[in-house]
């Protein structure tokens, strides 16, 4: 039987998906070749490219509003370095929010100033912080929206004049927002869409061209668009299944269904860490908790044997936390139904009713 996949990324897809995705490494579209032999520029992968590029505004509801999608390489990682390449001409904001967006100044400070408008970093990142300025006389401002290490998440945006600029690596396609305010989101597809190599950018026109320095062409926004995300061989299989993931939300209702089941997930995981006495979240203020990661941890070190091999004897797979936070995190991305969380949430009960 299949395992109840709470891995943080890579991490569930869909079984449907996953199938199609097998199909297609053996026999793609009927053509009797695979997705994997067959040309980038051919017809057949032009068309999933072009579906794929197309599904992911159509998500996020900027469809002939000026943005581009790009499917990119490098992951997410590689867009720390690439939004300030193209964005940053002498100072951008960054709220620190998780070593993700540590990472991100980090790459940022190589190329501009870059000022750092709060951080929970003292506090191990448990919280979001709020009521921060954001200079006006900065290039963009940058920010975290789900920061899958810590299970924090960002529930408001700030208004602001200046370009937002969004990781929405581990959230993105979880819940509706009003992605409009956003002049780049970018995500890797690891953790909702798809396998790791591809990686969504949504990049509004208005943005680009304002910065002086020489681009290198693969590091280069302007270039992808006008290669539509072709300029060098796309990493094929990574693009195919994400179309087929967002073809899947898709046929689900999309974005706002999906968020229904999410925050029905959410709340019952919630609901159990908050009652158990056995467990206590990591997260310090409740309006800050992640919908996709949920931190906890065990109260009585002693019981951890017991809830371990009961996970394991339950068919749970990936709820270790990550290695610089310990404790548990149990990871609830689209694909992964509401009947994986009760089984976690049994799993809790019957070992504070053992325990
Ligand atoms: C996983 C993750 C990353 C890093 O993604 P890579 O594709 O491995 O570079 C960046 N940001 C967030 C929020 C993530 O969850």
């Amino acid at each position: 039987m299949k395992k109840h996949n709470f891995s943080a990324g890579p991490c569930i897809l869909p079984q449907s998906v996953l199938k199609q995705a097998s199909n297609a490494v053996l026999n793609f579209n009927d053509l009797n070749l695979s997705l994997l032999e067959i040309s980038h520029r051919s017809k057949d992968f032009v068309e999933v490219m072009e579906t794929a590029r197309s599904l992911a505004l159509e998500h996020l509801g900027l469809q002939n509003k000026g943005y581009h999608a790009l499917f990119l390489q490098g992951g997410a990682s590689m867009q720390f370095l690439m939004t300030a390449y193209n964005l940053l001409e002498n100072k951008a904001a960054y709220l620190n929010t998780g070593t993700w967006s540590d990472k991100a100044i980090k790459e940022a400070k190589m190329l501009g100033e870059v000022v750092e408008v709060a951080s929970s970093k003292s506090d191990g990142f448990n919280f979001i912080p709020k009521n921060y300025t954001i200079p006006k006389d900065i290039d963009y401002f940058h920010c975290t929206s789900n920061n899958t290490i810590y299970g924090t998440q960002m529930d408001g945006f700030p208004t602001t004049d200046v370009p937002l600029i969004c990781d929405m690596s581990s959230d993105i396609f979880s819940r509706q927002l009003d992605f409009s305010k956003f002049s780049l989101i970018y995500a890797g597809a690891q953790k909702n869409m798809g396998p790791a190599g591809a990686t969504l950018v949504v990049v509004k026109e208005d943005v680009l061209g304002k910065v002086t320095r020489n681009i290198p062409s693969m590091l280069n926004y302007r270039v992808m668009i006008n290669k539509d995300s072709m300029f060098n061989t796309p990493p094929v299989f990574a693009v195919y299944v994400s179309m087929l993931t967002l073809k899947w939300l898709k046929e689900l209702g999309g974005i706002s269904e999906i968020e229904k089941v999410n925050k029905q997930k959410a709340a019952l995981l919630y609901t159990e860490i908050d009652r158990n006495p056995l467990f206590k979240g990591y997260v310090a203020y409740k309006e800050d908790r992640s919908i996709m990661n949920a931190t906890f941890n065990i109260v009585n070190e002693q019981l951890k044997e017991t809830f371990d091999s009961q996970v394991k004897a339950a068919g749970i797979s990936g709820i270790n936390g990550h290695r610089s936070v310990g404790g548990y995190r149990a990871s609830m991305y689209n694909a992964l139904t509401l009947e994986s969380v009760q089984v976690l949430v049994d799993v809790m009960q019957e070992v504070e009713r053992i325990g």
